[in-house]
């Protein structure tokens, strides 16, 4: 494992209203909090981040809820971090992805650009507490991609109550004819501390789930999008190399309220207390990664791709064969209609994916 991360994760914990299924670290925007908290955050990057990046991203929360000048200070102080050659991403949400933060960003180099829109139907984005409609969002991409932005992430949501299959179509249709390259796709997740956990809302049934989940994978590939990790899905190579840290298990730095990192062999979490963040005891928790642990989050991330893992990486790491040590448990299970083993990879099939919980719990 690289000694030295090649990522740097920052978070902004910031929004200016609540989505009804979310439960990130994040707060209600407050300007009084704005200085004190990038005054941290900026203490914490000097103190922990050692060496120059490839990838950063910015994430929440949402970044864009930052004023103006604030937002502008915190890109460049990170920007320094990075090599020549890199990715630099921010989340953002339509409601604050104003005409001013994509100036500010094209002006401190941003080069890949993440957008919520979640879903294209109006009455629904009110009902999960999103403050814009679709054909705002419409609008905010098509000024993106005229100032020059062509690395455009959108995200989907689907699986909400009465959605039906020709929803999801509806949806799809219209995220591709926005002609973004990179689409990430979540099925509604109901979790705990949500309001939609409070309001007992209920997540969609598990067959009719993975029919919408087929019908995406399917939708996606016949209009040009390779689904590269089993949410994630690009045009033209425009993998989201940041993301593509997690998913090969190395290391990153993670900077931020309530922000994770991987340095060093060790797992930490920060700080979701602000005042205590804002006293500068950032990390919370760490853990060191024990040779077992290692060889799980090797296999968690990367049988997540589409591509998977290359044999001779996996034995390079554990000094022994994937095949040879788990092919008893493959059988026993009857799991090997799940994996595939061809050119020098190992790999999850179509189905293996859809029940990719199941299989590794098998597995592990
Ligand atoms: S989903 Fe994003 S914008 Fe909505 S409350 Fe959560 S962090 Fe904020």
């Amino acid at each position: 494992m690289a000694s030295k991360p090649n990522s740097l994760y920052i978070h902004i914990p910031f929004c200016e209203h609540v989505c009804s299924y979310c439960d990130f670290t994040k707060l209600f925007y407050n300007q009084k909090y704005e200085k004190p908290y990038l005054d941290s955050l900026e203490n914490e990057i000097k103190l922990k981040v050692s060496n120059i990046v490839s990838t950063l991203y910015f994430g929440g929360g949402t970044p864009t809820a930052l004023s103006d000048e604030g937002f502008e200070r915190i890109l460049n102080f990170a920007k320094q971090y990075l090599t020549s050659n890199y990715e630099f991403t921010v989340e953002s949400n339509v409601e604050n992805l104003t005409e001013a933060k994509l100036d500010i960003m094209k002006k401190c180099g941003v080069n890949r650009l993440s957008i919520g829109v979640q879903s294209t139907c109006n009455a629904l984005l009110k009902e999960i507490g999103r403050n814009h409609t679709f054909e705002e969002a419409q609008k905010i991409v098509f000024l993106a991609k005229s100032k020059g932005f062509n690395n455009i992430n959108i995200d989907l949501i689907y699986g909400f109550k009465n959605e039906s299959l020709n929803d999801l179509k509806h949806d799809l249709l219209e995220f591709i004819k926005l002609d973004i390259d990179h689409i990430s796709i979540y099925s509604l997740i109901i979790e705990k501390g949500s309001i939609l956990y409070n309001q007992k809302y209920e997540e969609q049934e598990e067959g009719e789930s993975r029919k919408f989940y087929e019908f995406i994978v399917s939708f996606l590939r016949e209009h040009g999008y390779e689904r590269y990790e089993i949410s994630n899905f690009a045009r033209n190579q425009k993998y989201s190399k940041h993301n593509l840290t997690y998913w090969h298990n190395e290391e990153y730095y993670g900077c931020g309220l309530g922000a994770s990192g991987y340095v060093g062999g060790v797992h930490y979490e920060n700080t979701k207390s602000l005042p205590k963040y804002l006293e500068g005891n950032f990390i919370y928790s760490f853990e060191k990664v024990d040779e077992k642990e290692l060889e799980e989050y090797f296999l968690l991330t990367n049988l997540r791709l589409e591509k998977g893992f290359l044999k001779a990486d996996y034995k390079k790491l554990f000094g022994v064969d994937f095949e040879q040590k788990y092919n008893s448990k493959i059988l026993n299970f009857s799991l090997d209609g799940y994996f595939d083993f061809t050119n020098d990879r190992v790999r999850l099939t179509d189905e293996g994916l859809i029940l990719m919980d199941f299989v590794l719990l098998k597995l592990l």
